[in-house]
């Protein structure tokens, strides 16, 4: 396969070494850079993910233990930041590299005109040569508006960009059978065709409050790079070679997520899926308008709507739901809960007196939702 387009992720542990250091460790950010100058040469398009900022300001603040309060963080971030870039800055340019700085936060992702600034600064950036590099913008990000950690934060990266490749490199060598630190034998995990519950089961459940190595952020990761059209891997970071290893895919470098879908999702339709936010309400759909969607791809119609829930205008993003309540999609409706309501049930030909006898406006768009605003969840 042809990787043209990568985002390479790299953790806090992996940066500093894991140990009691705070500071980005120079010789391994040098042989990322060796690595990512060598992709490029390849003819690839690299965007880097990195963490580390908090852990980096706790020198320059003098702190002897990683921040608690979100004040505390912030402020963290704000001096760790500097350091990491000019870190990054320095060993890049030894390479001939400029690297350009992108924080952002979920806010920055939600909103569909932010989302598209972001794309296209990305795009400039790769167009005029540079490494755009990533993190949380952690100085301003409360949990309202966080992602919260960076293999997600690196997912949505991906399918912004249209990426082709994910690779977190991490401090474990990929997902094993089971959790290998409590079972020796545990085996790594090569490939992985579709995630399933049995996936989800190695990394202790994506439900579950630890998951292994923090294994159950990068699952929720792959979901997100794999059906936007991106292959994934976990990888060893402090690997020798980590990065050509896991695209050439020579054995053993790591696990190898294959991209779910044959047909990329369209740009719109990929931040719709994971970027798009919390919708504002729900339309309850019958099993026989469930199959249409699902099956034939088509745009969501008023007969097929059973009732609608929450409160929501027009342009609003909507989960869509069957009777028993399992949310299957999501999309933009063209009309308000209200009109939903009114028109719930009724054939294309009654939808405009429905809406008459409820005082609705002249507008009559024919779907509740249009097929390519639309978009099945995984
Ligand atoms: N944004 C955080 C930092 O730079 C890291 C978040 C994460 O590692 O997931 O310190």
């Amino acid at each position: 396969m042809q990787f043209r387009r990568i985002v390479v992720k790299v953790g806090t542990s992996t940066l500093t070494g894991g140990g009691e250091s705070t500071l980005p460790d120079r010789v391994f950010i040098n042989s990322l850079a060796a690595q990512i100058a060598e992709q490029r040469q390849r003819g690839r398009q690299v965007t880097l993910v990195t963490s580390g900022a908090i852990r980096a300001g706790m020198s320059g603040l003098k702190l002897t233990h990683r921040p608690r309060t979100i004040p505390e963080k912030q402020a963290a971030a704000s001096v760790g930041q500097g350091v990491l870039m000019a870190r990054y800055a320095d060993v890049f340019a030894n390479y001939g590299i400029a690297v350009g700085q992108v924080l952002l936060t979920r806010d920055d992702l939600r909103s569909r005109a932010r989302y598209v600034n972001a794309r296209n600064t990305f795009e400039a950036l790769l167009a005029a040569g540079a490494l755009p590099i990533v993190n949380e913008n952690d100085t301003v990000a409360t949990d309202e508006i966080k992602v919260g950690d960076n293999d997600t934060l690196a997912a949505l990266v991906s399918s912004l960009l249209d990426a082709d490749a994910l690779l977190l490199l991490s401090d474990v060598a990929g997902l094993f059978d089971r959790d290998p630190t409590a079972f020796p034998d545990a085996r790594l995990v090569e490939r992985v065709a579709a995630l399933n519950a049995e996936t989800l089961a190695m990394a202790g459940g994506i439900g579950s409050a630890g998951g292994t190595g923090g294994m159950r952020t990068k699952l929720a990761a792959a979901r997100i790079a794999t059906s936007s059209g991106a292959a994934m891997w976990i990888a060893q970071g402090r690997r020798p070679g980590v990065i050509s290893d896991c695209l050439d895919q020579v054995s053993g470098a790591g696990t190898y997520f294959a991209p779910a879908a044959s047909t990329r999702p369209s740009a719109r339709k990929r931040w719709l899926a994971w970027a798009s936010g919390e919708p504002r309400g729900t339309v309850v759909v019958n099993l026989c308008a469930r199959r249409v969607l699902e099956e034939e791809g088509r745009s969501l119609l008023p007969v097929g709507v059973v009732r609608a829930e929450g409160d929501f205008s027009p342009g609003d993003l909507v989960a869509v739901a069957d009777e028993t309540g399992a949310v299957f999609a999501r999309g933009l409706t063209q009309y308000s809960r209200q009109s939903v309501a009114s028109i719930a049930g009724c054939a294309t030909t009654a939808v405009a007196g429905a809406l008459g006898q409820a005082g609705g406006g002249s507008q009559t768009p024919v779907e509740v939702i249009h097929r390519d605003c639309l978009v099945l969840l995984p």
